[in-house]
């Protein structure tokens, strides 16, 4: 007399926003189209408060709004690692503690997976990029493991090629500032929008990044928020073996876009409404991610060049750092008279707004973005154009594929100190909204958005990889 033990796939996200959440609809992804699969997603204790990698409460409120609806909708078991009482580098920067918690977590994660595989058949372990410190456990456990990448397949290229970049070349990207890096299958990128943390070898990130970059090449495979025809020859390259030393590159699988199905609850936001009113395709968002927050000189100069181009606008604000969690008070922020000269055009959204709900309306024709992997995603897969003003992480590198490569967004160009100024916007939403190159960015997005729809369907590439995934765990 048999027991059958259930199939689980464990996946093991690091806390931040989009990592997290891209993750999940991984998994109700999986179970979608497998169901025979259990899926259980471990989750990260956040650090006490008194740590600086926290999220701010606008960015928590909307994680905890969004795991609700996971928890009420699906059967995905979410396991709580405990949480870790010290952290012995206090002075760590966010990033550091990324990498670093997942590690201090590695002991909970080894009991963790050993009793998860005493009582069913452990088919898979993907972790995410961060979570890297569990290579070492699952392989000592041998159990199949796999990453998530939540960015693109063009970042990934560079990403796997880091490793030969490091032996090939003997200086740091930041003193090569002037030169450009030449990368297999992807665009020349400037040294100098190469991401901070891994353009200076001396930091204990740099050895995390190639730490990870080594071990990815060496996993079972490489799953990526993307979908084929978005990133041809980025993912050429990685196939023909060209982005790792060995030329050995572990399978790709393209299973994206995956975009947050349950950004919002309950009523409709006051900015949707509003969006309702306004005519069809004529409002260009303005949003910059989860972390995005600008200097009040900054938001000045966006204020006049949002009015000076005289289009529709949708304006997410908040304040500027330290107090960013306090709700910003709009009339001091913001130029004098603005809001009263711009009311019947415009409308700003304090903190948070429905993101996937705005970018999927109707009435909006174009997204200013900070260019992180999951705004272009929910951009391009409802075909709206952008312009990239990138901020942080990877999303300087993101522009150069967005315009470049894509061709689905036109770069916004920051001055020497780093401000975007007021006639720089305004020219750059003119173009997208007015121009010739603007038409013919919003028809390259377009097409990507229809091959986007066909990738997801029966039969599509992102639906086949998923399909040759579950075979091989059903086989392990
Ligand atoms: N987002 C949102 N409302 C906001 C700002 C951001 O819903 O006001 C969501 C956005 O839809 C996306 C995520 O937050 O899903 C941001 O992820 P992304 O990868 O673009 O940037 P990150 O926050 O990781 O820098």
């Amino acid at each position: 007399f048999f027991v059958t033990m259930e199939d689980v796939i464990v996946l093991y996200p690091s806390p931040g926003r989009g990592h997290l959440i891209s993750m999940v609809e991984l998994g109700k992804l999986i179970l979608k189209h497998h169901p025979s699969f259990s899926i259980t997603i471990l989750i990260l204790s956040e650090p006490n408060k008194n740590t600086n990698s926290t999220a701010p409460n606008y960015v928590a409120s909307s994680i905890n709004q969004y795991m609700a609806t996971v928890n009420s909708t699906t059967s995905i078991t979410f396991q709580h690692l405990p949480a870790i009482s010290e952290i012995p580098h206090s002075t760590a920067s966010p990033l550091e503690l990324s990498f670093l918690i997942p590690r201090l977590n590695n002991p909970n994660l080894h009991q963790t997976l050993k009793t998860i595989s005493q009582t069913s058949k452990l088919r898979a372990f993907i972790i995410d990029f961060f979570c890297d410190a569990a290579f070492e456990v699952a392989s000592n456990l041998d159990i199949p493991t796999y990453y998530f990448f939540t960015s693109g397949a063009n970042g990934l290229a560079f990403f796997l090629y880091m490793p030969t970049l490091h032996r090939n070349v003997d200086k740091g990207f930041k003193d090569l500032s002037n030169m450009v890096i030449e990368s297999p299958g992807i665009p020349p990128i400037p040294a100098s929008d190469m991401p901070g943390a891994m353009s200076d070898r001396t930091t204990q990130c740099y050895e995390y990044f190639l730490n990870t970059a080594t071990h990815m090449a060496k996993s079972n495979g490489i799953l990526v928020n993307t979908f084929d025809s978005l990133e041809t020859k980025a993912i050429k390259a990685m196939s023909d073996g060209l982005c790792v030393s060995d030329g050995v590159t572990p399978p790709i699988f393209c299973i994206g876009p995956l975009i947050s199905s349950s950004n919002h609850d309950g009523d409709e936001h006051e900015c949707l409404k509003w969006l309702n009113s306004q005519p069809s395709r004529s409002v260009v968002f303005l949003s910059f991610g989860s972390m995005g927050l600008f200097a009040a000189k900054q938001l000045e100069e966006m204020a006049v060049g949002l009015e000076n181009s005289g289009q529709r606008f949708l304006w997410v604000v908040r304040n500027p750092p330290p107090n960013n969690e306090e709700e910003p008070n709009l009339d001091e922020l913001l130029p004098k008279g603005f809001l009263e000269r711009t009311k019947d055009r415009g409308f700003v959204v304090k903190q948070w707004a429905p993101q996937v709900e705005v970018l999927s309306h109707d009435s909006v024709g174009g997204f200013v973005t900070h260019c992180g992997w999951n705004s272009v995603l929910e951009a391009i897969s409802v075909g709206v154009p952008m312009v990239a003003w990138p901020l942080y992480a990877e999303q300087r590198l993101n522009r150069v594929f967005l315009v470049e490569e894509m061709k689905v967004a036109l770069a916004s160009k920051e001055m020497e100190d780093g401000l975007v100024s007021a006639e720089e916007l305004e020219k750059r939403v003119r173009e997208l909204f007015e121009s010739e190159v603007g038409r013919e960015v919003r028809e390259s997005v377009l097409g990507f958005r229809d091959e986007a729809m066909v990738a997801q369907k029966e039969g599509g590439s992102s639906h086949v990889a998923l399909a040759k995934l579950a075979q091989l765990w059903k086989q392990t």
